[in-house]
């Protein structure tokens, strides 16, 4: 059941602009890269000149078609673009080209996991259409100018039915998608520069009540700043309603500064846009062929593939879910696990030491100094026995710094070689028993943790290299003799 806030349930569907990762605009051939100088990226048909005229990038319609694909929709065969009409000065054709009535991805659902719950969100649709341009206030001393870069760079915006009842469920679905379409490559994600921008839709009800009025909080950036918003924009929607006020139907902006939401304009109706089939480009004809073939050259998913890590390598859920996070840790536990042969080990120490590294350097999987095969080489030498767990990650600790590069050469030179020579070992053990008369006593008196502290010191007259478990058994079979 979904939790109640004050007694009611909270209710939320989202809008999600995902830019498309194509090098040039959806209807023209300029550029789409991020941070170039005003209007150096805007082409005659971007600045609406007269007599220009919009043709599909064939590459936008192909990303789309994979999100489709992969949230198990329907690609429409024929879809229709429409101008949505509206005056703003970043907009300089007077109309958005986007899709209304005919949608080019329709349904399909994005399943993810709240804490151990599983959820499934539903989709409505997805379209296509072209971004604004942007208003640069701050660049000149109260004038506003007008950067028409951005104008026509591809959308997928990605509708949701009102499905989440809760900001940690909206901010679970938010990043389950977002880890989809950059795992796919259909778009880079980058939330700073607005390539992933999410619009909140929020209400509140009494549980059984029908859906209460909805506020529209834009542009949210950044997975905090989404969570802190719903949650603010609930605690004042319940706080009107509890005042006895109504909600009346707004765009919202959420202020960071502040922690606060606030109207930006009372809403529009689709009516107010004047929607209708652009005359310029015609119907977006989809052939299944084409379908199918993007089908059967679509990137191994997410799910799919914790699914095979599980199924093949017998690793555990969880470990397959943490795995799958991204892309380049996927392929670098797989490479590793298949070239040590040791799927389990190797999922620890990705997860483990591994991930510890990163994190703490905040360097991302790519840039590890460590390699798969050299974490390979590392977890064979402690499968077969040659070093212990901790003596590995010291290994590990010498390929991190780059002061050598070979773990066999490693091991060779700091002596970590474990000993697993049985007369050696006994030696070690027949010593330490003889200097810890007091560990003996407390043995033999019952105190089964006294034997750690003889394996201890056998360990540390070893310098580490003893192998603990053939020290424990040696230990415990002289001791019964006394
Ligand atoms: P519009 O196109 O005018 O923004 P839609 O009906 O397409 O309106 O809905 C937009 C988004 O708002 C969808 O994600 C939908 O799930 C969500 N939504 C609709 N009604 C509600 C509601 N009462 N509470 C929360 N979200 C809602
Ligand atoms: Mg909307």
């Amino acid at each position: 059941m979904s939790k109640l806030v004050r007694g009611y349930e909270v209710v939320i569907g989202f809008e999600t602009h995902t830019q498309l990762s194509t090098q040039s605009k959806i209807f023209s051939r300029a550029a789409t890269a991020f941070g170039a100088e005003p209007n150096t990226q805007a082409c005659a048909l971007d600045l609406a000149l007269p007599g220009t005229l919009p043709v599909m990038n064939q590459g936008a319609v192909q990303r789309a078609i994979e999100f489709g694909l992969a949230v198990g929709a329907t690609i429409a065969e024929l879809s229709v673009f429409a101008r949505k009409n509206y005056f703003y000065p970043d907009l300089p054709k007077g109309y958005q080209i986007s899709q209304y009535e005919i949608p080019v991805v329709q349904g399909g659902t994005v399943e993810f996991l709240l804490g151990d719950e599983k959820k499934t969100v539903r989709l409505v649709r997805a379209h296509l259409e072209e971004d604004a341009g942007k208003s640069l206030h701050e660049e000149f001393a109260g004038q506003t100018g007008i950067d028409l870069n951005r104008a026509g760079t591809p959308l997928l915006e990605i509708v949701t039915e009102p499905d989440m009842r809760s900001s940690d469920e909206a901010v679970a679905y938010a990043k389950e998608l977002h880890k989809l379409v950059t795992w796919m490559g259909i778009c880079d994600g980058n939330m700073q520069e607005g390539s992933f921008r999410c619009d909140a839709n929020v209400s509140v009800r009494k549980p059984g009540a029908p859906l209460g009025t909805r506020r529209e909080i834009k542009n949210l950036n950044s997975f905090k700043f989404m969570q802190q918003a719903i949650d603010y924009e609930v605690r004042w929607q319940i706080e009107q309603i509890e005042d006895g006020r109504t909600i009346e139907q707004a765009t919202v902006l959420f202020d960071p500064d502040s922690g606060e939401t606030r109207a930006m304009r009372t809403k529009e109706d689709a009516a107010d846009y004047r929607y209708f089939p652009d005359p310029d480009l015609p119907p977006l004809v989809i052939d299944r062929i084409w379908v199918e073939r993007v089908r059967a050259e679509m990137t191994e998913l997410p799910r799919v593939m914790a699914q095979r890590f599980v199924s093949v390598y017998g690793l555990p859920e969880y470990d397959a879910a943490t795995l799958t996070h991204n892309k380049e840790t996927a392929a670098y536990f797989e490479q590793a696990a298949k070239l040590c042969g040791q799927p389990k080990l190797a999922s620890n120490w990705v997860m483990g030491e591994l991930s510890r590294r990163l994190n703490a350097g905040e360097l991302g999987i790519a840039q590890a100094p460590v390699s798969a095969e050299q974490l390979a080489q590392l977890l064979s030498r402690i499968a077969d026995g040659s070093i212990s767990n901790s003596a590995g990650r010291q290994v590990f600790e010498t390929l991190w710094t780059g002061q050598a590069t070979d773990p066999d050469a490693i091991i060779e030179a700091q002596g970590l070689r474990q000993m697993n020579d049985g007369a050696e070992l006994e030696k070690l053990v027949v010593q330490a028993l003889a200097a810890n008369p007091k560990s003996v006593q407390e043995f033999l008196a019952g105190k089964e943790k006294a034997l750690n502290a003889l394996v201890g010191q056998v360990m540390k007259t070893s310098k580490g290299t003893a192998n603990p478990d053939q020290v424990q058994l040696l230990l415990k079979a002289k001791l019964q003799k006394f």
